[in-house]
């Protein structure tokens, strides 16, 4: 359900007419050999589509006209080969509404010592064409990624994969639907949040849905299909004894399948990408959605616990941010601390909802009862995670904006079995330590609720954040409190100075 092979990213040249037809057939060359060997490299994953060079106010305007107006082009990159005067770009530039990445190369990689004159000086002006192009967008105040190197070097694609993603994952907001079925858990405050602000700044909608517009849904799955899936289970999952064919709880199973089932068919009818839903709106159903939730996020659905919807949208795209990428990413909450003297950890859980994408091994399907919400025992696929390098990401509502929280962290081995915890679990130690990492999350007003992942880094996020003009603080090796205090005061002035 996530898939990029329709997105464009157009490639763009900014010249001016003074050097000649000459040089400017040999820039229109050289950006297109640019794009096709950028477009051949396999870490590249958006196609690039060279438009012809700019090189006066009309073509630009018109050009920043049509990005616009073209469903499938999802950003730029714009180029300067040589110098383009940049009063011509304020007409276009001020219209764009697509992300761009201004990407600072030069087509030849080292100086010809030997043989550099002035014609060859005149062509490659990259170096002082790119800062007078960087001059306008900073003058007017347009929010870009700056990518600086040579467009073979391995570090240059890396940025433009990373910053690909996230224009990927911005342009899938600009479309996300959520449903929340349900609504919120009862008197919970960073659940909450202001749905309106969140489709100005953010793109999504989100949509309230009664349990019974569910219920119907799980009722219409028939008996084959609920059959399928059981067996599906019993392949994919090691299936606890009880829950198997003819055993005391199979009808549990069914019950869990059929949940899947009308969830699946709900979520496609409605053509949703992520939703939420809580333990205190399940009137009509027989178990809070286990594994039902689990499969979906692994599917690429997001999700989010209690009426959590900011969650549910950051989770499914920091799904679309990763696609195709190594490692899982799942929702998460901070759960219980693990306070030793010597080294302190955070177990991150849910009470059932931990996406499988981050499953070390094989998940076992158990059931158990919940001590909440006063339904049957809901069936889920237990674990524990990957371990390694992953990000811990917030997302939360101050009133008139939203403020975004990342965290570094690496998942580790939990030292110890836990034979009786029911629910799939991560360790992970946070950057810079724990007592750093929770006083400056606590002073941020960041959530128990997050988003893991074991693909992203946080450079993904921090282009995300400035494509959504979006506060992001983060949390890392270098974060000291008294700094982070100051950016939080800083960061309240410049966002309600700039406030629209
Ligand atoms: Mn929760």
């Amino acid at each position: 359900m996530i898939d990029f092979s329709n997105h464009e990213i157009w490639f763009i040249t900014g010249s001016q007419h003074l050097y000649g037809d000459d040089v400017l057939k040999q820039v229109s060359i050289n950006s297109q050999q640019i794009a096709s060997y950028l477009n051949s490299e396999t870490d590249i994953p958006i196609k690039i589509v060279t438009k012809p060079v700019l090189t006066d106010p009309a073509a630009i305007d018109s050009l920043c006209t049509s990005a616009n107006q073209t469903k499938n082009c999802i950003g730029l990159i714009t180029w300067m080969h040589t110098f383009s005067p940049s009063k011509m770009w304020i007409s276009g530039l001020k219209k764009l509404i697509k992300p761009f990445a201004h990407l600072h190369t030069q087509f030849n990689q080292e100086i010809p010592w030997q043989t550099i004159d002035m014609d060859y000086m005149n062509l490659h002006q990259s170096a002082h064409g790119g800062r007078e192009f960087g001059h306008i967008c900073a003058r007017l105040k347009i929010n870009r990624k700056v990518i600086v190197g040579h467009w073979k070097n391995p570090e240059t694609h890396k940025d433009l994969d990373t910053w690909m993603r996230s224009v990927a994952a911005w342009h899938d907001s600009q479309n996300m639907k959520i449903a929340r079925i349900g609504d919120n858990m009862r008197e919970v405050a960073v659940t909450e949040g202001d749905k309106v602000q969140a489709q100005q700044d953010l793109g999504y909608s989100v949509n309230g849905y009664g349990v019974g517009d569910l219920v119907q849904h799980i009722q219409s799955a028939t008996d084959k299909q609920i059959i399928n899936l059981c067996n599906e289970y019993a392949e994919l999952y090691t299936l606890a004894d009880s829950l198997k064919v003819n055993a005391v709880q199979h009808q549990s199973l069914r019950d869990a399948a059929a949940i899947e089932l009308g969830l699946r068919s709900f979520l496609t009818e409605g053509n949703f990408q992520a939703f939420t839903n809580t333990f205190e709106n399940l009137h009509g159903m027989k178990q809070l959605p286990g594994i039902a939730t689990q499969r979906l996020m692994s599917d690429g659905y997001g999700f989010g616990a209690e009426g959590d919807w900011k969650h549910a949208a950051l989770v499914r795209t920091m799904k679309v941010m990763a696609h195709n990428l190594q490692g899982g990413t799942s929702f998460m909450e901070d759960y219980t601390y693990h306070f030793a003297p010597d080294k302190a950890s955070v177990l991150g859980a849910h009470m059932l909802e931990i996406c499988p994408s981050i499953a070390n091994d094989k998940p076992s399907c158990e059931i158990h009862p919940l001590g909440i919400g006063g339904k049957e025992d809901p069936v889920r696929l237990v674990f524990n995670s990957t371990t390694g390098p992953a990000i811990n990401a917030s997302i939360i509502d101050l009133g008139g904006r939203f403020r975004m929280l990342v965290n570094d962290v690496t998942s580790i081995e939990p030292s110890h079995d836990l034979p009786k915890l029911p629910v799939a679990r991560v360790l992970w130690d946070p950057q810079p330590n724990l007592k750093q990492s929770a006083t400056a999350w606590i002073y941020a007003g960041g959530a128990h609720h997050t988003c893991l992942s074991f693909a992203l880094n946080k450079e993904h996020l921090i282009d995300f954040a400035q494509i959504a003009n979006l506060e992001l603080l983060m949390i890392d090796k270098s974060t000291t409190i008294e700094d982070f205090n100051n950016q939080i005061r800083w960061n309240d002035l410049a966002y309600s100075l700039s406030i629209k």
